[in-house]
């Protein structure tokens, strides 16, 4: 059995073979090679002819060893796009890049670039992250605000958009800077940054009995230390008619070492019913140490979603969007949501084509479960819920009855 150190502590690994673009995996019971080629020799003949493309990834297994020391692995994420380009064997592209934004830097953590592939400069993982000169232009139609959010604060950090949940950002701060991101904009430095600062968003959350529902977002919540989450929860928990918290966090596929035992421990030592919905958008960001954090969120018995963004040039074909609910389904995790793009400002460069979407969704529901397919929606300001893009007609004209 091989060992890798993660955060400090040395782990036994199990080798896959992972098939690049779907996450198609076969376990390889040793890294001895003759078990490794007969594995990849079974997964080739499982997956049928044609030019399969085939990279090995270490997964760790679930372990309650894993270590704590997430802000270290923060302080040491990539910030320069030069160094990124560099590490992957890239030359900068110059003016392929764009202007810097200050207020939204290149920010890559090291376990995300891993994933990468050394060399290719359409790595569906880099398009993500890397920012790239369209980013500077002004394109009709993409907006600061495109989701209207400013209309739904109700109080500072605190935003009510639907039905019996509301929203609070509870920081700015991310640990990577996803360049297709709909708050990428946000004002986020008139947002409370100590504990007190967010009463008036608590007192109004305790005025209003019909929210049952709190989510916790951002930036990334995760981005809080333990210490502070746990005083936001114990917070919320005493509000009475409060019943579920949920997390939209992407730390634990960009900085697994954020799935802390104190963190698992906060979700489930709370009266309110947790729900993690994590994000990742293509099957690759779902091995190694990813794998494990997931496993180990997964294993702890909380409910775990994913949302995803069809993004061009990152997962708009079918072999990668049934491998990415292939490989969450394998971690546990419900394909939740596909989103349609949101209309923001340097993001127009990832649009993918609504009616390119549908027919993608027509395909994976071909290919795929029902409970393994997304739901494919857009955020519409002052709709009532996020709008479902496909529109499925009874055959026949006949009614549906499940
Ligand atoms: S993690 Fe989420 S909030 Fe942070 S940059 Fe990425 S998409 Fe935006």
């Amino acid at each position: 059995m091989s060992a890798v150190a993660v955060g400090g502590a040395l782990l036994p690994v199990r080798w896959y073979v992972v098939q690049e673009g779907t996450g198609k995996s076969a376990p390889l019971t040793t890294p001895a090679k003759g078990r490794v080629y007969s594995g990849v020799a079974r997964l080739v003949s499982s997956m049928g002819s044609g030019n399969i493309s085939l990279v090995e990834q270490p997964i760790i297994e679930p372990s309650r060893a894993a270590s704590n020391d997430w802000r270290r692995s923060l302080g040491e994420a990539i910030r320069d796009p030069g160094q990124l380009l560099s590490r992957l064997g890239l030359a900068a592209p110059g003016s392929r890049l764009s202007a810097l934004d200050p207020q939204f830097p290149l920010l890559v953590p090291e376990s995300f670039l891993k994933r990468m592939k050394p060399g290719d400069i359409n790595d569906p993982l880099l398009r993500q992250v890397l920012p790239l000169a369209e980013e500077d232009d002004d394109v009709p139609g993409f907006t600061i605000d495109a989701l209207d959010e400013a209309k739904f604060r109700i109080a500072p950090g605190l935003l009510h958009k639907y039905e019996g949940r509301a929203l609070l950002v509870l920081t700015g701060a991310c640990a990577v800077h996803c360049r297709y991101c709909f708050r990428r904009h946000y004002p986020y430095s008139q947002e409370p940054k100590r504990l007190d600062d967010w009463e008036p968003a608590f007192a109004a959350l305790e005025q209003d009995e019909s929210i049952h529902e709190v989510l916790l977002s951002g930036g990334d919540p995760l981005m809080l230390t333990d210490e502070r989450l746990s005083a936001v929860v114990r917070r919320l928990e005493s509000i009475p008619h409060l019943r579920r918290l949920r997390w939209h966090t992407r730390l634990p596929i960009v900085l697994p070492d954020r799935v802390t035992f104190e963190w698992l421990d906060l979700l489930s030592s709370t009266r309110l019913t947790p729900i993690v919905v994590v994000h990742a958008n293509h099957p690759r960001e779902l091995v190694a140490d990813c794998a494990l954090a997931l496993r180990q969120l997964t294993q702890s018995g909380v409910m775990t979603l994913n949302q995803a963004v069809l993004l061009r040039g990152v997962n708009d074909s079918v072999e990668t969007l049934v491998g990415l609910s292939e490989r969450l389904i394998d971690l546990g995790i419900k394909p939740y949501y596909l989103h349609q793009l949101d209309r923001v400002a340097g993001t127009a460069h990832f649009e993918v084509p609504e009616e390119t979407g549908l027919s993608l969704m027509a395909e994976l529901r071909q290919r795929l479960p029902g409970y393994a397919v997304p739901q494919y929606v857009r955020e519409v300001p002052g709709e009532a819920f996020k709008v479902p893009l496909e529109f499925v007609v009874p055959p026949s004209g006949g009614s549906v009855t499940d």
